[in-house]
């Protein structure tokens, strides 16, 4: 029996889980969909629904917005008391906490990811990301700027107003959080519209967002597909801002619709990011480095470091490591014991990485690694598992090499000079993420400063926290999320000329 399918075996009986109503959750309370239609939840271990979410429209996103709309005008949440605006937030994050269980059980039946990942990794870091924000509401101060004559000028903070924010389905709360908490943060009113595939718990953090003590209308979930709630939200007038994350192709798109409306708009998509590794690294260390930040959530991270860059000294070692360490990686059952990677999130997917993998081999490159779907093995002919794939000598255009797979296929290539590692890192249209490992300090740092790249990791990967922003260069979009720059996305600066005459 293969490792992957003993794993399946140790697959304990399914915890039942508490779903939220199939409802939109508009000014405090659920809402029916206008159509009365419903869309299936489908749990990627079995391609099974396992829920069901509404299916939104255009009027729901209208009800949506004109509450969104409503709680900013009447100011009950922006004017409300920095301190208890905090304390809410806060609140929030404590009632996160309490629903932990139920919130990452959720995950790992929409997503696929691991209940270690879903569970000890992203709902706590939900909480933290609130307590985070929680904290900045008492210090948006703004500044005194001096001014000709008797006269002085200020320059305030204000919130933007109704934001409309969009998710994908790699890390359904986590990403909804990344924007909604600085959102509120800074006073604002929202919509969100979650990844039509992931929303269960999109609604929860809005349920619990109202018990936390959010007025009515502060934070509003719409669900339902792009076309028919996504774009309403970004075409609709009283939108103030849009934030969005997802795919570069629907990105452009959504700025492109934005314009009509001059909606501000940050944009957070996709990624083809190198990771870097000279002959002087800590090369255990890197090998553990590189395996994560390929195969961490299946290779569904927008940051995955799904091209290694490998010094020619230590390339066949460096491959060796790799291929035994994705040998390793146990495929199995989301909530399984020991398993290291579940499932791809949907059937989509599922069949987009498989192309690659065939298209990988059409290329000639070398298979060192996987390569095969596991539905049989793993999944007993259902399920969308996929082995940990590893290709080498990778030609640095071929199309593994340049497009995102978002799936777990590592493309690896060899280098032979520190400004060769930089021509191949820069060789795509994606700048979102970056790795460099090296015991030079003096190379990290000036790799660090010359990686066209939203976030450069040095002898790390795949590491977050809630001060440092997060965001990206070229075609993977542009403004930040996460850290105080993300303050400044959410607010408008007014100036204030006070004549003293
Ligand atoms: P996607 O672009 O298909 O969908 C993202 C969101 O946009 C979903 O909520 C979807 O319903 C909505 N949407 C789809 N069509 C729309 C339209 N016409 N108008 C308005 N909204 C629309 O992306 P996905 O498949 O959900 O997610 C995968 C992509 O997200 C990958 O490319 C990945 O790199 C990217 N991503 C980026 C980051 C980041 O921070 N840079 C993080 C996670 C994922």
């Amino acid at each position: 029996m293969s490792r992957q399918a003993a794993n399946q075996e140790k697959f304990s009986p399914q915890p039942e889980a508490e779903y939220p109503p199939a409802a939109h959750f508009i000014a405090g309370d659920w809402s029916e969909p206008a159509s009365g239609g419903r869309l299936a939840s489908i749990d990627p271990s079995n391609e099974e629904a396992h829920g069901e979410i509404a299916a939104g429209n255009a009027e729901d996103v209208d009800r949506a917005v004109r509450a969104a709309s409503a709680a900013f005008e009447d100011s009950n949440w922006r004017h409300m008391a920095p301190s208890k605006r905090a304390r809410i937030l806060g609140r929030l994050a404590e009632l996160v906490d309490q629903n932990r269980a139920n919130l990452a059980l959720l995950e790992s039946l929409d997503t696929g990811k691991t209940a270690f990942d879903s569970g000890k990794i992203e709902i706590p870091m939900v909480a933290e990301i609130l307590r985070y924000y929680a904290g900045w509401v008492t210090k948006l101060e703004g500044a005194v700027v001096p001014l000709p004559g008797n006269a002085m000028g200020l320059s305030l903070r204000e919130p933007v107003g109704v934001c409309g924010l969009i998710t994908p389905w790699n890390f359904p709360l986590l990403l909804a959080t990344w924007k909604v908490a600085p959102a509120l943060a800074c006073g604002n009113t929202v919509v969100l519209k979650p990844s039509e595939l992931t929303s269960m718990t999109s609604l929860w953090l809005a349920k619990l967002g109202a018990e936390a003590g959010l007025p009515p209308g502060v934070l509003n979930v719409v669900t339902g597909d792009g076309e028919a709630v996504g774009m309403p939200l970004v075409r609709h007038p009283r939108v103030d801002k849009i934030s969005f994350t997802g795919s570069t192709r629907v990105g452009k798109l959504v700025q492109r619709e934005s314009a009509e409306t001059l909606k501000r708009v940050t944009l957070e998509l996709g990624g083809k990011s190198p990771n870097i590794v000279f002959a002087d690294a800590d090369l255990k260390a890197a090998t553990r480095g590189v395996i994560g930040g390929i195969f961490y959530n299946k290779g569904e991270v927008c940051a995955a470091g799904s091209r290694v860059l490998v010094q020619r000294e230590v390339y066949d070692d460096f491959l060796a490591g790799l291929k035994a360490a994705a040998e390793k990686t146990t495929v199995g059952h989301p909530l399984a014991a020991g398993t290291r990677m579940g499932p791809v999130c949907n059937a989509r997917q599922f069949d987009s990485v498989r192309r690659f993998i065939q298209g990988g081999l059409e290329d000639g490159a070398r298979l060192v690694a996987g390569g095969r779907d596991l539905r049989d093995e793993v999944g007993g002919g259902k399920g969308y598992y996929i082995e940990p794939t590893v290709f080498a000598d990778v030609d640095p255009k071929a199309r593994i090499a340049q497009e995102e797979i978002f799936g777990p296929v590592l493309s690896v290539m060899p280098f032979d000079t520190p400004e060769q590692a930089l021509e191949i890192a820069h060789d795509t249209r994606y700048g979102l993420a970056a790795g460099v490992w090296t015991r030079d300090i003096g190379r990290g740092l000036s790799f660090a400063r010359a990686l066209r790249a939203g976030t450069v990791w040095v002898n790390a990967y795949n590491l977050y926290d809630p001060g440092l922003s997060f965001g990206g260069f070229g075609d993977s979009g542009f403004g930040r999320d996460l850290g105080r720059a993300a303050l400044d996305s959410y607010t408008e600066p007014k100036s204030v000329w006070l004549n003293l005459d």
